[in-house]
């Protein structure tokens, strides 16, 4: 079943409905959503086993992936798969009550924690990218981050333009995985927005799936269309190809400001993730395999420009915001020393609901039938009545997401809400309401999951930025609590030393097992939020603590 070097990549798909080949529904459930993750229609470079975000990948290698589909197909119901950076290395005999899948993807100690190391063990096959949801599985498509994306506009607009971002323009670039999420979010805060990409390939692909609306055939034109679609108030996304380190300085040469301007190429990764400004006759690829160290320099020296003119759009009053791709800190490598002038998204629009252990929940349907999401949804707003943004995202979504490869749905819930739509979806599921399991699980990207100090953790109250400890016991609970499948990495949307974070999927079967593990891990998991930013002094994690009855000793709650 390993395919030799020279076979070309397979089309996978996830198989779908209530049969499973596996010897449990956990292990099905991490074998379809692996395949799921790397179906053409979900991932961005599916024959490279690329998911998203630069390199973020599902598995090391083609042999690696078949490697472990075979082996969650024999693996018991008492059994632990471990996966070292995308390649199945052992398994264990554990007990029912332990994940069925452990997994640890690009982790570094300390001092290595770089990219020169990383690419060497890359390279020599030892290592692989896991980013965040791709090596850990849970990854559903450019929907998985729309929810945040919007909760990130929908913050701007509260804070910066009165509820709405109805009337105004917010300039940014990338179309990727992640980035291609923006149009569509700025468009539900009610704005226009102008999003430059450098790929041709990028901007119809989410023209195709309605994540944008047009593209303009210049700077100039994008900014007319925006123009006008500002004065009439109408919410609408506009494309533009080009390279965002010589169009955004262009509109500071051209005298002309956005309302925001923001920014999601993969900047994480100087290497790979960032295009620099090249000559028509350069090619990115083979300029990077032919000249590696001049491509980083001008990948550098290309950052360093574009983030110039974001500080120089801020000072003329556009809201300048990070939008955790570590693009300050490369342009402060280069020599922007006031490239931090402008605020990360979680600081500015998103800790209070961390306090609140608020994050991204996100579900995914087995039986890969769209009815079943549907069902999913109704029952949502049935539970949730009074929460207006749940209420307003989850009937938008539901009448505008187009799904991408397995039907998934995501919201943001906090602690002690997202037990109780667990504790539903495994009714629904015993019950015959939906035809087979929902896998539950969400970003690495939470309230308590991560350690990031240039994002999720940026300007933390007690200036525990960089403390991890939060992280590993985050991963350490999921496995105490029941979770189906847990992951560790290092480097996700920020880069190789800046980030440590973990993963969390849960399943609902129906059974009355599930019902236990999803009442403790999606309480626990989501507490983890509240403890962390309640034990850095926050006053509404205090509340939240208090009032929902978590047990904190050193805080005598
Ligand atoms: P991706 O690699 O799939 O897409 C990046 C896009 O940027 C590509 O389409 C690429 O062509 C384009 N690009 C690169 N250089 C460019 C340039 N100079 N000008 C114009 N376009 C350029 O990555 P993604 O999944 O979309 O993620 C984007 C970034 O956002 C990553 O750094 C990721 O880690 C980060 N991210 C942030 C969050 C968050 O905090 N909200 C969440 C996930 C990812």
């Amino acid at each position: 079943t390993v395919p030799a070097l020279a076979e070309p990549a397979p089309v996978v798909r996830a198989p779908r409905g209530p049969q499973r080949t596996a010897k449990g529904w956990i292990q099905e459930a991490a074998k379809r959503m692996l395949m799921n993750n790397l179906d053409p229609e979900v991932a961005e470079h599916p024959e490279t086993l690329v998911v998203y975000g630069g390199r973020g990948k599902a598995a090391r290698n083609w042999p690696a992936f078949h490697k472990i589909v075979e082996t969650l197909d024999r693996l018991e119901n008492d059994e632990t798969l471990l996966i070292q950076s995308g390649k199945p290395v052992a398994v264990l005999k554990t007990s029912e009550w332990a994940p069925r899948v452990l997994l640890a993807n690009s982790n570094l100690v300390p001092h290595w924690a770089n990219w020169e190391t990383f690419d060497k063990l890359d390279q020599a096959g030892l290592m692989m990218y896991g980013q965040m949801t791709a090596g850990s599985w849970i990854y559903i498509g450019t929907q998985g981050i729309l929810q945040g994306t919007y909760e990130t506009f929908a913050g701007a607009a509260r804070k910066h333009f009165g509820g709405s971002l109805k009337g105004t323009i917010t300039v940014t670039a990338g179309l990727g995985g992640m980035g291609g999420a923006q149009p569509l979010a700025v468009k539900l805060a009610g704005g226009v927005s102008i999003t430059i990409e450098i790929d041709p390939t990028r901007i119809q692909k989410r023209l195709e799936t309605r994540y944008l609306d047009e593209v303009a055939a210049s700077l100039e034109d994008a900014i007319a269309r925006a123009e006008a679609y500002k004065a009439a108030g109408e919410a609408r996304s506009i494309g533009v190809q080009g390279n965002a380190a010589q169009l955004v300085p262009q509109l500071v040469a051209m005298n002309w400001t956005p309302d925001l301007i923001t920014d999601q190429t993969s900047a994480h990764d100087p290497m790979w993730g960032y295009i620099p400004v090249l000559t028509p006759d350069e090619d990115a690829a083979l300029l990077r395999e032919a000249h590696p160290e001049q491509y980083r320099a001008r990948a550098y020296e290309a950052m360093a420009a574009h983030v110039r003119a974001i500080l120089d759009l801020q000072r003329r009053g556009a809201v300048a915001f990070d939008y955790g791709n570590n693009l300050r800190h490369r342009a402060q490598e280069a020599g922007v020393e006031n490239a931090f002038d402008y605020p990360g998204f979680v600081p500015a629009f998103i800790r209070d609901s961390f306090c609140e252990g608020r994050g991204p929940f996100r579900w995914v349907a087995l039986s890969g039938d769209p009815e079943d999401i549907r069902a999913t949804d109704r029952a949502l707003l049935d539970l949730f009545p009074d929460d207006e943004r749940l209420q307003s995202w989850l009937t938008y979504a539901a009448e505008q997401i187009a799904f991408q490869g397995l039907p998934a749905r995501i919201c943001w819930l906090g602690y002690k809400e997202r037990d109780r739509a667990a504790k539903l979806f495994n009714e629904m599921v015993a019950d015959g309401r939906l035809r087979a399991p929902i896998v539950i699980g969400r970003d690495h990207l939470d309230a308590g999951s991560v350690a990031s100090p240039y994002r999720e953790t940026e300007a933390m109250k007690d200036g525990s930025d960089a403390v991890s400890d939060w992280a590993l016991l985050n991963f350490g609970v999921g496995i105490a609590s029941g979770a189906a499948w847990m992951s560790f990495h290092h480097g996700g949307g920020v880069g190789l030393g800046f980030s440590q974070h973990s993963g969390l999927v849960a399943l609902a079967d129906g059974t009355p097992e599930a019902a236990a593990r999803l009442s403790r891990c999606l309480v626990n998991d989501p507490g983890m939020g509240v403890i962390r930013h309640a034990d850095a002094g926050y006053d509404l994690a205090l509340d939240v603590a208090r009032d929902r009855g978590l047990d904190l000793p050193s805080l005598e709650i």
